[in-house]
């Protein structure tokens, strides 16, 4: 299929689930991840109605950047290496990996602007995950005030890749929650507004429990390598 059926297969379950849990599908975006993908297959996604890109190396997205520039709003959405920020950070739009205040005060140093960002949250507690624990976000959120440069627009996190929809669902239930507590602190930097989860295989009940963007790599745009 072509990355433009996948699109429209994606709009109609976004559709579908939006009409069963009252939601409108204009909250939902979606990010086309084209970390598999050539430049060409990315300006594809893009022709098919793509806005937003997510790459989660420095690498692949500079290439990609070099071509599509403006074209596209740019998503960081792996782990960053502090020693990295600089590589991207004129680039990117928004940073989804945010877990670390090294990170923090790094991406606070080299900005030119408020970079908005995503605090990620390991919310199944796996050893392999990136993210802080469900109770480190609060405190760290709060020791964010010394970065100017930084606003928190939302949380991410990635489930377990496992097909039980039931831990699914208490993943990403277990984060809205959270996103609650932080806007329950009132913090002018930290509005978290967006809820970022979801990928190819559970962005569905991602959107049931949620989510505002939903990040697709396989099913969108495919693997070439
Ligand atoms: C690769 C990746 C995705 C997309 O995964 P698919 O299963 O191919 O849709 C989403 N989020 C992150 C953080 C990723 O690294």
């Amino acid at each position: 299929m072509s990355v433009k059926e996948n699109l429209q297969l994606i709009q109609e379950n976004i559709a579908e689930v939006c009409r069963k849990t009252n939601r409108d599908p204009s909250e939902i975006k979606i990010i086309a991840v084209t970390k598999y993908v050539s430049t060409e297959t990315a300006q594809s996604a893009i022709a098919a109605g793509i806005e937003h890109i997510g790459e989660n190396r420095d690498n692949g997205l500079n290439q990609k950047w070099e071509i599509i520039g403006e074209h596209a709003v740019w998503h960081f959405i792996g782990t960053l290496q502090t020693r990295k920020v600089k590589n991207i950070i004129d680039k990117v739009d928004y940073i989804h990996s945010l877990d670390r205040l090294s990170l923090a005060e790094e991406i606070n140093k080299r900005a030119k602007n408020i970079i908005k960002c995503f605090v990620q949250v390991n919310a199944a507690n796996e050893e392999s995950k990136q993210g802080l624990s469900v109770d480190e976000v609060v405190p760290f959120i709060e020791n964010l005030k010394d970065f100017p440069l930084i606003k928190v627009v939302g949380l991410m996190t990635m489930a377990p890749f496992i097909e039980d929809e039931g831990v699914l669902r208490e993943t990403f239930s277990k984060v809205k929650k959270l996103q609650k507590d932080v806007q329950a602190l009132n913090l002018p930097y930290a509005p978290c507004e967006e809820l970022s989860m979801g990928m190819s295989n559970d962005y569905k009940i991602a959107i049931e429990e949620g989510a505002t963007m939903i990040r697709i790599g396989t099913s969108l745009v495919g693997k070439e390598f």
